[in-house]
């Protein structure tokens, strides 16, 4: 018989007659002769409500209140859920992260976890008891009983990893929608399900706004293999399968500690095209990459700045045997794209035809600022100078000069701790995956642009090692093309979105670092949005970017900033506008239809 966890999120057990009805289900998977270890959140909106009690006492409660504080939440709906199985007739016993041997680091209110001790777990379930654990919650050192939080949504990682040290056959995530969408549907009202998903995709939509999965759970599940299915609470559907690749086996040491970075990724085979100074409005980068798509070149990364005045820079790479083409298309379209009409200003053409683009790819990057900075610091510690920077929560992308590509991958295999090989990164298209699986939005973010950063190695690692000390961590950064000499020096512009709840503080820090970084002005954007499409086809795919920006185009949005990686593109836009590229999006790429396998674009 199998072992089964089953994880119900707080809308799941919100009221009384919810938990009996979740009851019923854990009871008649518990009679079918599995042994079953259920993992639950807070009823309905408890975490919020606790949240908001402490800050109507401090705006700046002590982390270790916090976690003491919250995991009250999820010790009610265990004893609850357990009495529940009792009244029908079923053995149950519920457990506190701290009981069931949840081991994490020591950092209140986003702590990870480094072990879980299934013994008293197996015990339990050996004598044909259900075994009710309080998701979210661990214990940061088992001799001074310190309770920890995984962080908001983290019941997710609770579960999966449960699963992963069990090891179960199967994690059930069961929520308030049918499993996974092609959007959130409370902003899109007619997403569709979609059957199945890769892990790389899902901690994309995860990581990009889609909170329906906790981003760590999805990484732990990838890391370990765990076969992971989110479905509904109230149907008997089967929901989405989220597919991990085939794994090499892991100790369970460290479980979310161990490799922040599991690969480093190169691609010498590149070329940089980059229009300085076009106009800051709607359509510029969808008649850019529209001609691009045209001609069948297939772009791999793709950024835009921050501006400065009324103009942006576009920068794209592509690999070298398109760069003739692509470079005769920015030619022939950059009088179009000036940054204004009667501007006699033009944009101007920038090639650099052989540039390679190193990277590190993880899911431990996320929530761990430190790791774009180690990165950052690793090349400049060589002499390293990154031209182009782009970002997702699991990938850091730096382009750099080609010739000393091979000094980077060592130096980063070198800081990340990798003997396995660096991984040549593919053209190929992943056939039969769809260009496009999802779309996410994320409505949390800020964005915050410096101005005039001297161009020199090490000013990145600086300034984002000096942020990720304060534990602020960054999301997309944006490194200008467009190079000025200020005072006898060339800078550029460096652009990045972060938490907006941590803008004040990086702000701060902004502040105090100007004095030894030396740049100029700090511009802040509070207002933003970020859209976001996903899919492992979009690789060898031309023209899904230009699709994008011309669906925005075309509904008036302006684009502020572009990241791409090689399975998604993120735009920011003005808050106000956010919904309504989403939706313009979803629809564009046919993600209203039922499967979407095969996607036109
Ligand atoms: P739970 O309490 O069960 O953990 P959450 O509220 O954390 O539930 O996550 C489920 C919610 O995630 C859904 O109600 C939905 O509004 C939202 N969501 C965002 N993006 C997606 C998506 N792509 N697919 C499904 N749900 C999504
Ligand atoms: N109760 C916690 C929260 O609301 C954890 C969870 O539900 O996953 O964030
Ligand atoms: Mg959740």
């Amino acid at each position: 018989m199998a072992v089964i966890v089953q994880k119900y999120g707080g809308t799941s057990v919100g009221s009384v007659e919810r938990i009996q009805a979740v009851a019923q289900r854990i009871d008649q998977t518990a009679r079918a002769g599995h042994s079953v270890v259920v993992v639950v959140s807070a009823m309905g909106k408890t975490t919020n409500q606790l949240v908001d009690l402490a800050h109507q006492i401090t705006s700046t409660p002590s982390r270790r209140e916090m976690d003491m504080l919250l995991s009250t939440g999820e010790q009610v709906s265990i004893a609850l859920m357990s009495m529940a199985l009792h009244e029908l007739g079923t053995e149950a016993v519920s457990l506190t992260g701290a009981q069931v041997g949840i081991v994490t680091e020591a950092e209140h209110t986003r702590a990870r976890i480094l072990q879980i001790d299934t013994q008293r777990l197996q015990q339990h379930l050996d004598k044909g008891k259900v075994v009710v654990v309080a998701g979210f919650q661990g214990v940061s050192d088992r001799d001074n009983l310190e309770i920890t939080t995984l962080g908001r949504g983290g019941s997710d990682t609770t579960a999966v990893a449960l699963a992963a040290a069990l090891p179960a056959d199967t994690c059930e995530i069961y929520t308030d929608v049918p499993g996974i969408l092609t959007a959130d549907p409370r902003h899109v009202s007619d997403a569709q399900l979609m059957s199945e998903i890769t892990c790389d995709e899902m901690l994309e939509l995860a990581s990009l706004g889609a909170k329906v999965l906790h981003p760590r759970a999805v990484e732990i599940a990838r890391n370990y293999g765990v076969p992971l299915v989110v479905r509904s609470s109230w149907t008997e559907d089967p929901g989405t399968k989220v597919i991990s690749p085939a794994h090499t086996p892991r100790v369970l040491q460290g479980l979310e500690l161990v490799h922040p970075v599991d690969a480093v990724e190169f691609d010498t085979d590149q070329a940089k095209v980059a229009l300085l100074r076009v106009g800051d409005r709607p359509g510029i980068a969808a008649r850019m990459f529209g001609e691009i798509g045209r001609q069948e070149i297939d772009v791999d990364l793709i950024i835009q700045s921050i501006h400065e005045g009324n103009t942006n820079d576009i920068a794209f790479t592509v690999g070298q045997e398109m760069l003739k083409r692509a470079e005769s298309v920015a030619h022939a379209i950059a009088p179009v794209l000036r940054s204004e009409p009667q501007n006699s200003q033009e944009a101007e053409v920038m090639v650099d035809p052989q540039v390679a683009k190193v990277g590190i790819a993880g899911a431990g990057i996320i929530g761990r600022p430190g790791v774009a900075a180690r990165m950052f610091t690793a090349l400049s510690s060589v002499g390293i100078n990154i031209q182009m920077i782009s970002t997702s929560e699991v990938k850091v992308s730096c382009v750099i000069d080609a010739e000393q590509c091979d000094r980077a991958i060592e130096v980063l295999c070198e800081t990340f701790e990798l003997d396995s090989s660096p991984v040549a990164l593919s053209h190929v298209p992943m056939q039969e995956q769809p260009a496009v699986r999802g779309a996410a939005l994320d409505m949390k973010q800020a964005s915050l642009g410096i101005i005039g950063v001297p161009d020199r190695p090490g000013m990145a690692a600086k300034i984002f090692q000096t942020l990720a000390e304060k534990g602020i961590c960054v999301d997309t950064i944006i490194q200008s093309q467009r190079c000025r000499v200020v005072d006898g020096l060339p800078r550029r512009d460096i652009a990045f979105t972060l938490p907006e709840a941590d803008l004040e503080e990086a702000q701060a820090v902004l502040a105090d670092l100007a004095s030894t970084v030396a740049y100029g002005e700090v511009v802040v954007n509070r207002a933003i949005a970020k859209v976001s499409v996903v899919g492992s086809g979009m690789v060898g795919h031309p023209g899904v970017a230009a699709k994008m920006f011309s669906v925005l185009a075309s509904s008036g949005i302006n684009i502020q900033m572009i990241s791409t990686s090689e399975i998604k593109i993120s735009c920011v836009v003005d808050a106000e506008q956010g919904v309504k590229a989403l939706q313009a999006i979803h629809a564009a790429f046919n993600l209203s239809q039922p499967q979407q396998m095969a996607v036109s674009h």
